[in-house]
């Protein structure tokens, strides 16, 4: 039986992942609307992997019994000043979700939910590739600085990422 604090902190995490999901979309429309497809790609793969964030923790709630209450999504921002401005914010946030994960696992601690931390795991490591992912981009990005061609090149790069099943979700389908 989930406690009423973990219960409630799944339900929150989940409404981050799906905020988390508004901001990619947001950034995939913002690259498309500048003519970046490659880059618009790589937004929509991040907005696809953070709809499948919270459908691995809704498909937790339920086999733990727990109610999920989906909860009004914050509005998200629209545009950005460079490729390097969308992915410094992307590092940001995946900073604040990497506390967020990190808070919820203090939580299953203090409340001796072992299952609840198990499951968490999964979520701690995914977070290290989150920000060494937007670290990488960024760190490409300041190398290209204004080149157009290096743009170019980064673009047609972007464009080859392809979404991949989360194993959580993958193993339950
Ligand atoms: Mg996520």
């Amino acid at each position: 039986m989930l406690s009423k604090n973990v219960e409630e902190a799944l339900n929150a995490q989940i409404n981050a992942e799906f905020w988390s999901a508004y901001l990619y979309l947001s950034m995939a429309a913002y690259f498309e609307a500048e003519g970046k497809s490659g880059f618009a790609n790589w937004f929509k793969v991040q907005f696809k992997e953070e709809q499948a964030h919270a459908e691995i923790f809704m498909n937790y709630l339920n086999s733990r019994g727990g109610r999920i209450n989906l909860r009004p999504i914050d509005a998200v921002p629209t545009t950005w000043n460079s490729p390097l401005d969308v992915f410094k914010e992307t590092l940001a946030h995946e900073q604040k979700v990497t506390a967020l994960i990190n808070n919820l696992y203090a939580i299953s601690e203090e409340e001796k939910d072992y299952a609840t931390r198990s499951m968490l795991t999964w979520f701690i490591d995914e977070q290290v590739e989150e920000e060494e992912n937007a670290q990488e981009y960024i760190d490409h990005l300041k190398l290209i600085g204004d080149n157009g061609y290096g743009l170019y090149q980064l673009d047609k790069e972007l464009a080859t990422r392809v979404y991949n099943v989360p194993a959580p979700l993958a193993t339950k389908e």
